[in-house]
């Protein structure tokens, strides 16, 4: 049985469509991450499984039961958000146990709901403290535990690192993986950010004005995006516009306006305007090669016109016929390209992905 379910939900503002038919269904015990930009739709997508937000049409389910009907307090969710303050006037053990006291649990099962919590996100012998004299790390841990503290079946969470600074927002990544994982708890996480989007999801929707443009595993969805959109949203991606000119042997063969031709394995009919893309890092930048394309490997000329030292690798963007290419190099070799000079781009046909413009 799915955890949540969303099957064609539409939520109006006026005659802004904030979600349009919206469907997907998301395991049980899955880490799932909404990502997309600022105004595509996650937190009315959220706030619609939580209760906050009552959408126009379609069906939202929780743990296969139809919650259109239930107000939010019995939901069963647990909720974090970036701007869901803790209770500046009650320690930590009154925050976490919060929910508990106002479903009038016994005093000694809230204590050891407490103390539990605090040990899942290792708080230990803070709890009289006020969540003023805990650091910002601290209070989400905090906010986490509160959140799990009545065991619900679903815990939702809108960009809760929002507001952290970068090396501490990498370690609560880590730690609420842990946890999540520790508990098992169908987790629904939105974020703008890729790269917390990529580490933490077992499967991640991408949103773009209110529709689901793609959802997958990060790895699917990076290496085979299907718009334009999902490529350009999670990673780096090069975009090559022409026009199909034939297949053969498994390949499929792309004029580019300035009459260089890429091959791709994907299929598409003659003469139909193709995009298609390809990863930076699937590049190979080498002295030039004159010859035309052979076999699987694609070939195009250009000229280095920057180049961005970041360590580990070196970007390059190469002035390439009527488009700007950018490439990851590893810093593996001494070999460097300078201002300017002739070099050839090589890569697996595979590595190019037809995509919806
Ligand atoms: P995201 O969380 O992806 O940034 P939202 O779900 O917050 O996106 O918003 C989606 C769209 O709906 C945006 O264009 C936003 O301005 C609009 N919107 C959200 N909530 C309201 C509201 N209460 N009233 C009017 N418009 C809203
Ligand atoms: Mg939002």
């Amino acid at each position: 049985m799915s955890a949540v379910g969303i099957s064609n939900v539409a939520k109006y503002y006026g005659r802004l469509a904030a979600l349009a038919d919206v469907s997907l269904t998301i395991q049980d015990g899955e880490f799932f991450g909404l990502l997309g930009p600022s105004g595509g739709g996650k937190t009315t997508l959220l706030r619609s499984i939580a209760g906050f937000v009552e959408p126009d049409r379609g069906e939202i389910t929780i743990a296969g039961k139809t919650v259109s009907n239930i107000p939010i307090n019995k939901r069963d969710i647990g909720m974090m958000f970036q701007n869901y303050a803790l209770f500046p006037h009650l320690t930590v053990a009154e925050n976490i146990g919060f929910g508990l006291s106002v479903r009038h649990r016994p005093k000694s099962e809230i204590a050891e709901r407490v103390r539990h919590l605090l040990e899942l996100v290792r708080l230990s012998g803070f709890e009289a403290r006020k969540p003023k004299q805990m650091s910002g790390g601290q209070q989400q841990r905090i906010a986490l535990a509160r959140a799990l503290s009545t065991n619900p079946k679903v815990l939702l969470l809108d960009e809760p690192l929002g507001a952290l600074d970068k090396k501490l927002r990498e370690e609560m990544q880590f730690e609420l993986k842990q946890i999540q994982r520790e508990v098992g708890i169908t987790t629904v996480f939105v974020t703008h950010d890729q790269e917390e989007a990529l580490t933490l999801s077992d499967r991640i929707a991408i949103m773009n004005k209110g529709g689901v443009e793609q959802i997958g595993s990060p790895r699917e969805i990076y290496e085979r995006p299907r718009t334009a959109f999902a490529a350009s949203f999670l990673g780096t991606a090069n975009f090559f516009e022409g026009v199909v000119s034939g297949r053969s042997d498994g390949l499929t063969r792309i004029e580019l306006p300035d009459g260089q031709a890429i091959f791709t394995t994907d299929e598409a009919p003659a003469g139909a305007k193709v995009t298609a893309a390809v990863r930076p890092e699937k590049l190979l930048a080498g002295p030039p090669r004159p010859e035309a394309p052979q076999g699987r490997i694609n070939t195009i000329q250009g000229r280095v016109t920057a180049e961005v030292f970041t360590g580990n690798s070196v970007t390059y963007k190469v002035d390439a016929g009527d488009r700007t290419v950018t490439v990851f190099v590893q810093n593996r070799t001494d070999e460097r390209f300078g201002p300017n000079q002739a070099i050839a781009l090589t890569w697996e046909a595979f590595h190019t992905i037809l995509v919806a413009a």
